[in-house]
């Protein structure tokens, strides 16, 4: 591992922190806090953290001696002065006297001596950094390190890798009793330049930014180079035949772990995936150590709130036995959940028995052959999960290749896995009523598609906006911001239909909401308009909602886990106007395509609803259509858009919230909403 310390670039920071009044320990406390961060084989995703020892003046105007450490969760990699709440270092080194001290104890503490109390909490290491004397602290979780430190001749390999130029801590939970460990094992050692924490991560200490950093470096490249040097050939494992598009796969990855709610029929608590391969991934998979590996445990204890303590492992789909795969997916994720049904259980029990558990599905799937997933319940949780998890395979090979991976005690990831202050960093969210749902909407560069991609991304579903305009598609999902997926798709174009699903399935694991949107007006008088008028309006007024419907039904009964099918049905389908035929008739054929679904899917959970709206400004009623219709009609344009029962306009988002409605009502299949503001004429009968 290289350093990554630019002279020039020090400077510049502290250059730029004295114009904001920033001292300049501190802008290089940034400095190099952003440069372990910015370093996935040093920590990933707010783990890991650093602090500084310096004076400052409290809100009275004293100078005191103050901690600044990380806040608990921030980023390293773009951290900010403000990512270092201050503390008053003396009632801190205090507590030192103390044989334990409760979690809730030690935050309230904590907060009291905060110098600004609007800070955020500080990291859950606070003491670790409070006890020990030096000015610079750096802590991080080097992949290459815990290869050497995860083992069960951890100690005796750390002595052999860095000498006693590192002193060595034995494992206990983060926190205070960690910290109090800590500095014991550093007053004993004589000279160290750092602590190894067992099965955890690494600590180096410096008189200044530049020293800490330098010798976590130095420190990480020994165990590299260890591992370089007494690496065991392994046996070249089987190479997999040639497997399923992951298309294929993840839909039914998706459904063996998802959970049927039961508190709500008809609900289901769905999870969002991201597919990760490669080669070192597969030559992992392909391992002839994996059963026991994927029940060994994490690589450092805080990755357990992300991927859970172990990984659910898959068969390699092969792709003219789906079936099986689908069987023995399934067999294996309720395997899964029971185990861990059974580890709360068990472990819940010696801690007192007031822990509420967590959802039992996995984080981790392990597909031999293909690849692994990260599962969350937004796709940013996906990608976390999948992001550890290649570190963790990394890691295991390497620890493999020198000796023999052994993680913490099922216990220890218990009592880290519910520990408040781990999970506390995930923060509270309440969940929104979409959350852990893929929607894909039709004609999304329009203005009701756009609406609805809005609206579904706001109740928590995770949106792919398809649009035969990709330029359109993209700008509304810049606009819905997130992780908003753009696809160019042609609805009478099958095959650029199933490109698109299978786009869909690869991105996010499957689809369980379609809001089938995309049409176009055609005119004619219906006795003499030519044939091909009327084929081209068939083609996307109702071959291309039946064609989006039957791929994203393919994928929902691949998942098993129901779904809902959304049409935009317009007021032609139920109330035709004149010389509107080529529109209203495909419109017509549409509503019977949903009642259909409704029909041949209601038992497989799926249900079918369209919205029947009127007079809504879009690409189909442009501000030029407006003008020459309320022209026409001899009323004002506000008269001719409010010409309704109500007396009200109705907009692209009155449409999106009818949809909304019908996506969460899990009791309401076949139904028509009508969103128009009135008009008996145009009413379901
Ligand atoms: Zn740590």
């Amino acid at each position: 591992m290289k350093s990554g310390w630019v002279d020039r670039d020090a400077e510049a920071i502290q250059a730029d922190g004295a114009k904001a009044g920033i001292d300049p320990d501190l802008s290089l406390r940034i400095y190099t806090t952003r440069l372990l961060g910015r370093d996935p084989k040093l920590v990933l995703h707010g783990g890991g953290n650093t602090s500084l020892k310096t004076r400052m003046r409290d809100l009275l105007g004293t100078e005191v001696e103050v901690l600044r450490v990380k806040a608990s969760g921030a980023e390293m990699a773009s951290i900010e002065p403000a990512g270092f709440p201050a503390l008053r270092l003396e009632p801190m080194r205090a507590l030192r006297a103390l044989a334990t001290i409760g979690d809730d104890e030690l935050v309230g503490i904590e907060r009291a001596n905060l110098i600004d109390p609007r800070a955020p909490n500080p990291s859950v290491e606070v003491m670790l950094h409070a006890f020990l004397p030096h000015k610079f602290i750096d802590h991080t979780h080097p992949t290459a390190v815990l290869s050497t430190i995860d083992q069960a001749r951890g100690e005796q390999i750390c002595a052999e890798v860095f000498g006693d130029r590192m002193a060595f801590v034995p494992y206990l939970l983060p926190g205070f009793g960690l910290a109090k460990k800590a500095i014991e094992v550093f007053e004993r050692a004589r000279a160290c330049e750092g602590l190894i924490l067992s099965k955890h991560g690494l600590v180096t200490f410096g008189e200044t930014a530049r020293e800490a950093y330098e010798r976590m470096i130095a420190f990480v490249s020994r165990a590299e180079d260890f591992i370089a040097r007494n690496r065991k050939s392994v046996a070249a494992a089987e190479p997999a035949r040639r497997p399923p598009p992951v298309a294929d796969v993840a839909p039914i990855v998706r459904g063996a772990c998802s959970e049927k709610d039961d508190k709500t029929e008809g609900a289901w608590r769905r999870l969002v995936l991201e597919f990760r391969t490669g080669n070192a991934i597969l030559d992992f998979l392909n391992g002839r150590d994996l059963q026991r590996l994927s029940k060994a445990g994490v690589i450092t204890p805080d990755h357990t709130i992300r991927t859970k303590n172990w990984p659910l492992l898959l068969d390699a789909p092969e792709p003219e036995r789906m079936a099986e795969f689908a069987l023995s997916s399934r067999e294996k994720a309720q395997e899964f959940t029971k185990r861990y049904r059974d580890y709360f259980a068990h472990h819940n029990k010696r801690a007192g028995g007031y822990k509420r558990s967590l959802d039992p599905l996995p984080r981790v799937a392990l597909v031999r052959g293909l690849g692994l997933f990260g599962l969350g319940r937004t796709r940013q949780d996906a990608i976390i999960a999948a992001d550890i998890a290649e570190a963790w395979i990394e890691c295991v090979a390497d620890a493999e290749a020198i000796g023999r991976f052994e993680s913490i005690s099922e216990a220890d990831m218990f009592d880290c896995e519910y520990w408040p202050l781990e999970q506390a960093k995930l923060g509270a969210r309440e969940e929104p009523p979409l959350a852990g749902q893929v929607a894909a909407i039709t004609g999304a560069g329009g203005a009701i598609g756009a609406a609805t991609a809005k609206c579904f991304a706001a109740a928590g579903a995770e949106v792919a906006l398809l649009d035969v305009d990709r330029a359109a598609a993209r700008e509304q999902a810049n606009a819905v911001g997130g992780d908003a997926l753009a696809l160019a798709c042609d609805v009478t174009d099958g095959g650029s239909v199933s490109a698109a699903f299978a786009k869909i399935a690869e991105h996010f694991g499957g689809v369980d909401i379609l809001v089938s949107n995309a049409g176009a007006a055609w005119q004619g008088r219906i006795g003499e308009v030519d044939e091909d008028t009327l084929h081209k309006s068939f083609e996307l007024n109702f071959y291309g909602h039946q064609r989006v419907a039957q791929a994203a039904v393919r994928i929902m009964r691949a998942q098993g886990t129901g779904g809902c099918l959304l049409f935009n049905i317009s007021k032609q389908a139920v109330n035709p106007g004149p010389n509107f035929g080529p529109y209203g008739i495909p419109k017509a054929a549409t509503l019977a395509l949903m009642r259909q679904y409704a029909l041949d899917y209601g038992a497989d959970g799926i249900r079918a609803n369209a919205v029947n709206a009127d007079r809504i400004r879009s690409g189909l009623l442009t501000p030029e259509m407006i003008a020459s219709r309320a022209k026409a009609r001899g009323v004002s344009e506000k008269h001719y858009m409010t010409g309704n029962l109500l007396g009200r306009e109705v907009t692209a988002e009155d449409v999106a919230q009818a949809f909304l409605h019908q996506a969460l009502a899990l009791k309401t299949t076949a139904d028509v909403t009508t969103v128009d503001g009135g008009n008996i004429a145009a009413a379901m009968r």
